[in-house]
This record gives structure tokens, sequence and C-alpha cells, in this order.
């Protein structure tokens, strides 16, 4: 199932025009994986091929279809041309076998559960995990009989004794949102296997630039590509890596759930995946230059951001991250949510939005865009106090963004 007509195989690397991703960066594979060489119409860039059905010659090609296998297109719900080459690139930058695109980042982790979880089974999270993700385990997942159990974040020694015969899958966020706590890849993938438990990581705020869960031996990895990998915040997506095998089963119910990228919107993201790592490597530089900025100004009390020696996981993001996000994390000293309020008004270059990682820096209150309607307590019980500024750094000039927090600060 490929590309027609350049591509044969669906294996990224094969013989079949396609480049072989071992052999190179992550730089070239975001250029080029998953990408037939020759293209139709001789286009450099892979065409948008607007169709909700593809035709059949005659019956006898359906029967040749059906009976060998083979790799074409039929229906706009089962798969299209342009979500393969996606579907490559994306497998290729994450080291993984195949990669399973899906409508949204949580399509993606609905269809991996939904694909992987019967009635009596039972997942355990590390608690800081993306509340939506939770939420569809322990109010949906729960009707059908799976039980739903959570953990303190990086606490090992509580997911070891939380695990029973019943545990069908360990799942962490990392880095989480919006503590931006890092998991130890190795020891997480190792608790999975000692259990013979399956492991899921959400990578969303790391990226495959950042973080390589599937080096460290965690089976599956989910990106919300809406974020960095789309990288313009003008597109929703959701991917899941892993092995062939154990992505067949979730590729299958997708084509039951519907939850495809139409072609349009494939095109953006494979066009926002060009330019992933220059993103990166500017999103990551202001991230720290914001995050250093904030912590030597005395107005703010504390910053979360994992490239900051004060970040409690600063050695695990050390030890596993290539680099620490545009993510950052802060609480602003003495004050109340209206005067936290007051310096996220006062900004001019972040927009006020919720989401993350495109070119767009984007700024947020976690009380009021999260949390308005928990209770004091349960706000509190998530570590989320009325003080909490949650900026997403964009691409922009790093000291345009520092001068502008600076501005808002001094006000
Ligand atoms: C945004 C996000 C999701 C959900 O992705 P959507 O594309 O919005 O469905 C899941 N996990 C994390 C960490 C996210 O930031």
């Amino acid at each position: 199932m490929t590309t027609p007509p350049a591509s044969s195989s669906s294996k990224p690397g094969d013989a079949d025009g396609t480049i072989t991703p071992r052999d190179l960066k992550l730089g070239t594979l975001a250029v080029h994986a998953g990408e037939a060489r020759q293209k139709p119409g001789d286009s450099i860039t892979d065409p948008v091929f607007c169709a909700s059905t593809y035709t059949f010659e005659n019956t006898q090609s359906i029967i040749d279809f059906i009976e060998q296998e083979q790799p074409r297109e039929e229906y706009g719900r089962y798969g299209n041309p342009g979500e393969r080459v996606a579907e490559r690139k994306l497998a290729a930058l994450d080291g993984a076998e195949d990669a399973a695109l899906f409508s949204s980042g949580m399509a993606a982790i609905v269809g991996l559960l939904m694909a992987k979880l019967n009635a009596g089974d039972e997942v355990i999270f590390f608690d800081e995990c993306y509340h939506r993700s939770r939420e569809f385990c322990s109010k949906h997942l729960s009707r059908f009989g799976v039980t739903t159990r959570q953990v303190k974040t990086g606490d090992f020694d509580a997911m070891e004794a939380a695990i029973t015969p019943a545990t069908k899958m360990l799942i962490s966020e990392s880095p989480t949102n919006p503590h931006l706590s890092c998991i130890d890849l190795e020891k997480f993938a190792d608790l999975g296997r000692r259990s013979g438990i399956e492991t899921l990581i959400d990578a969303t705020l790391a990226t495959p630039y950042n973080l390589r869960p599937i080096d460290a031996g965690v089976d599956y990895v989910l990106h919300s590509a809406t974020k960095y990998l789309g990288g313009h915040n003008d597109l929703l997506a959701g991917v899941v890596v892993g092995s062939k095998e154990a992505l067949e089963p979730v590729r299958n119910l997708r084509g039951i759930m519907g939850a495809i990228n139409g072609p349009q919107n494939v095109y953006l993201l494979l066009r926002g995946l060009k330019t992933f790592e220059l993103r990166m490597q500017r999103h990551n530089e202001n991230g720290l230059l914001v995050a250093e900025f904030l912590e030597n100004h005395p107005r703010i009390e504390r910053v979360f951001y994992p490239g900051l020696a004060s970040h409690p996981y600063h050695d695990v993001a050390r030890r596993t991250m290539r680099g620490f996000g545009g993510l950052v994390t802060f609480l602003v000293k003495d004050a109340d949510w209206r005067a936290t309020a007051d310096v996220i008004d006062a900004v001019q270059i972040p927009r006020i939005a919720p989401s993350l990682g495109g070119v767009e820096s984007l700024i947020e209150q976690p009380l009021v865009m999260s949390y308005y309607k928990l209770t004091p307590e349960e706000r509190q019980q998530f570590g989320i106090p009325d003080n909490m500024i949650r900026m997403a750094c964009g691409i922009e000039d790093g000291e345009d963004l520092v001068a502008d927090l600076s501005q808002a600060l001094d006000r």
C-alpha cells in the first residue's frame, strides 16, 4: 500500500525509490524520507489527490487487488497516497518501523487504546499526562470495562506496585504539560519489558528532534502533529509510531472509525515537516533564552523548564533530551489571578491561545484557559496555581520575545 505509480512497497527505504532512513540524519529525513524520488507528473512535491474513492479498470482488477493484497488505494477512509508518504516520513523521523496517521492527536490515542484494550484490561498512567487522554480512559474506556490507574509522575515504584496480571499498557508523557516533568525512558521501557506490558510515550512536547523513545525501547510513541510536527498553527493531525505488526490492527480500526486526514490536510503536514529541524532548533533556542531571562527576573517566583539546572527533572532531561523545547511555564511572584492575567494582556508578540509548537508564540494562563471550571482544591491537586503562565515560544527572534516579556513584567 503506497504511492502510485512510482513505488511498490510501503516499507521505508525499500528499493521503491524512497530513501533509506538509517543512513541519514534527521534534517535530511524531514525533507526527503518517505517520498518517491520521481513523483506523478514529475512534480517535486507530492501531489494532492482530491479523491474520496479510487477506480478499478474492471472486475478482474478488483479481484486481483483483494487476492494479491496489491498496494493501491481503494476508498478514502482507508487511506490516501499523501498520507502514506507522511506515515513513512514520520516513522523515519522517530526511527520506527511504521506510523499510523490520524485526524488529531486525540484520535490517535483513542485509536491506539481502542485497538489494543479489551474488557477486563487495565492501563496505568503517570498522572501528569494530557488531561483529555486520562479523561478518555477514566470516563469512556471505563464504560467498556477497562480500568485506569494513575500514579504520581516519575514514581516508578508506585507504577510497578500498581501492575496486576490485567495490566496491558503503561502510559506517560515526556515532558509533561505544563510542569515539564521528564521520564527516564529506559527505566520506563524496562519496567514494561520485565512485566510483559506494552509502553506508550506521548512525546508531543519533545518531538523526534529532542527525544528518542523508540531507541530507548518504548513500544509506541504518540505525537499530536497539530503541534511541532505540523508547526504552523494551521492544521490538526496525530500520529502513533511503532512496529508494523503492532500498528496493523490500529490502522484497521482507523478505517472503521474514519479518523483519517483529508488529502489537503496531509499536504499541509508534509509541507510543514520540510522545515521541522530548523524550526526545532529555533524553538529550543527561544525556550532556553526565555526561561533563563525569566529565572533571573525579580517579578518571577519560579520557572519550570527542563533545560534549567533548577528544574527537578533537569538530570533526566539532560540524559534523555537533545534540546528542551519551546514550552516555558512560570509563576509570577506575589500575583493573584488578575495580576497574572495583566501580564498576559500586556504582551504584544505572543498571541493568547491554547496549543503550542507553531511558528507563532502563544501564551496562556492555565487557570483561565484549561481549569476555569474546576474548584481551587481541584486546581491545587493538578498543581495549577493562580499565578501560573504557560508560554509556547515560536520561532520569532528570541531577543524580541525577551524584550516583550520584560516590558509586560515592568508594567
Ligand atoms: C495537544 C496534545 C494532545 C492532543 O492532540 P490534538 O491534536 O489536539 O488532538 C495530546 N497530547 C499532548 C501532549 C498535547 O499537547
